[in-house]
């Protein structure tokens, strides 16, 4: 079953049970300033769900197109090392505004599934909040889930908040078991990061609201918000284990292997570009431009890596807005949007690939250099250095220290911006090679979150 069938047959069978199909919204969320980029189905109703925005339905469905590359949720780190994991993806959801709850929507996921998808009911698990007492029965006493494929658990993974104020509530999850032969234990474990047993499926219970001191009240109204992945249910529906094994994605995996003369199919780099021409070119489509701050240089930083895996394929001339139209063929039926800004995403795309090609050469000179000579970490002003002079954001530079087992000095790159600082402050004004510019103290250093995560996963990665 083609991905674009999928879509249809989720937003089909919910509009079946009431549900009114409205279409994605814009990466860029037109209703929440304090939000990098649209990261779940739900972003464009958040104003309904708050009772601060009337529609003329109760029940909606959508497939939404999702970045998750900044912020709260950030997958950046993760392409190219999970199965499941992409910073652009498309969310299906359905949703209930103060109408149905726990029991319908817990219905129709399993009636969509094992129906209308015919999934055997032995590859699904299912977890709950440990407390949900409520949602267990529904599971275990009227749909009749197997006990020993159901799991209570306690962690935040199963309770959703929007804020640290407001609407909030436990979530039901729903995985599917690709089998032993591939690594992983079942949720709840302690070996449940594993790619074995992939959630598709995310329930959202909104029951309570927070208020300042803590506490929850029962909302009078509760609410239904899930998501479900497009590219992992694909992956189900189509046999295969890796999302990149997917219709959506095969085309673009040729075509970056046919733009860097790649022989090998299976070679990660070109998953990852794969990945990121779908993030990269949907942002330019709905208005983001590489520059050095905030949604710009997310952008940017993706960019700049899907060159540097050209670069890693010996592709060093620009390739990548090649790609745009190959993105077109395959995903433009379901995006309009995505066709009619085609020539301004590939000439956006390609202006910056020139621009990078500039600098990357001779950074990857430096780096290969400093990897060389530094074992087990990489010093901060070399990181600095190339950042500074080469325009390599810290993310890329971590990105290739981390295929090579080392680890980036964090510490000491702060206080080499620092001091850059320091006297970019006493000379007022300062422009770096790297054609980032410092305004003295007004200097804000975007990224900061994606470092912090990215320390976390590289200590853990080196942890074996
Ligand atoms: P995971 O635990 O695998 O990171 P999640 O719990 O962060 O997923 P949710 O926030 O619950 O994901 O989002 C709902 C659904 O969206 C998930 O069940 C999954 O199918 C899909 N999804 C989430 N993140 C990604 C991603 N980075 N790439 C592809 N699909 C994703
Ligand atoms: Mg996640
Ligand atoms: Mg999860
Ligand atoms: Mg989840």
């Amino acid at each position: 079953m083609k991905s674009s069938e999928i879509r249809q047959k989720f937003l089909e069978f919910f509009e079946s049970h009431g549900h009114t199909i409205v279409a994605s919204s814009p990466l860029v969320p037109g209703n929440d300033p304090t939000l990098l980029f649209t990261n779940a189905g739900m972003v464009q109703f958040k104003d309904v769900f708050l009772g601060q925005d009337k529609r003329p339905y109760v029940r909606a469905t959508s497939s939404q197109r999702c970045v998750r590359a900044g912020g709260k949720h950030n997958d950046l780190e993760n392409v190219g090392y999970t199965a499941r994991h992409h910073t652009f993806f498309e969310m299906l959801g359905n949703f209930s505004f103060g109408d149905y709850f726990k029991r319908n929507a817990i219905r129709y996921a399993w009636e969509f599934l094992t129906q209308v998808l015919a999934i055997p009911q032995e590859k699904l698990w299912v977890t709950v909040y440990a407390e949900d007492d409520e949602a267990a029965d529904i599971w275990l006493n009227e749909v009749g889930v197997d006990p020993t494929r159901f799991v209570r658990i306690a962690t935040m993974d199963n309770f959703w908040q929007m804020g640290d104020t407001g609407p909030c509530g436990p979530c039901s999850e729903i995985f599917y078991d690709h089998g032993p032969d591939v690594a992983g234990g079942p949720p709840g474990s302690a070996d449940a990061d594993g790619d074995r047993y992939i959630e598709i499926w995310n329930l959202v219970f909104m029951q309570y609201n927070r208020d300042i001191s803590g506490t929850l009240h029962p909302l009078p109204k509760p609410s239904v918000d899930t998501g479900m992945g497009l590219e992992r249910i694909s992956a189900v529906m189509q046999g295969v284990h890796s999302n990149y094994d997917i219709d959506l994605f095969q085309d673009l995996i040729k075509a970056a292997a046919r733009e860097t003369h790649a022989q090998d199919l299976s070679n990660n780099s070109l998953k990852v570009i794969a990945d990121h021409i779908r993030a990269c070119a949907f942002l330019i489509t709905d208005g983001v431009i590489p520059g050095n701050e905030g949604r710009g240089y997310v952008l940017r930083r993706i960019i700049r890596r899907a060159i540097r895996h050209g670069y890693r394929l010996e592709q060093k001339l620009p390739f990548f807005h090649r790609l745009v139209d190959d993105l077109a063929k395959v995903m433009g039926q379901a995006y309009p949007e995505l066709v009619d800004a085609q020539a301004r995403v590939a000439a956006v795309l390609r202006q910056e690939e020139e621009r990078f090609a500039e600098t990357l050469e001779n950074g990857m000179q430096v780096l290969e250099a400093a990897l060389r000579e530094q074992s087990g970490e990489l010093a901060g002003d070399t990181v600095f250095r190339l950042y500074d002079t080469f325009g390599f954001p810290v993310d890329l530079t971590a990105d290739i220290a981390r295929e090579r087992g080392v680890r980036i000095d964090y510490a000491g790159f702060e206080s080499a911006m620092e001091d850059q600082r320091e006297r970019a402050r006493a000379a007022g004004k300062f422009t770096m090679q790297g054609g980032v510019e410092y305004h003295g103290a007004s200097t804000e250093f975007y990224g900061y979150d994606s470092l912090q995560q990215e320390a976390r996963i590289l200590a853990l990665y080196k942890q074996g």
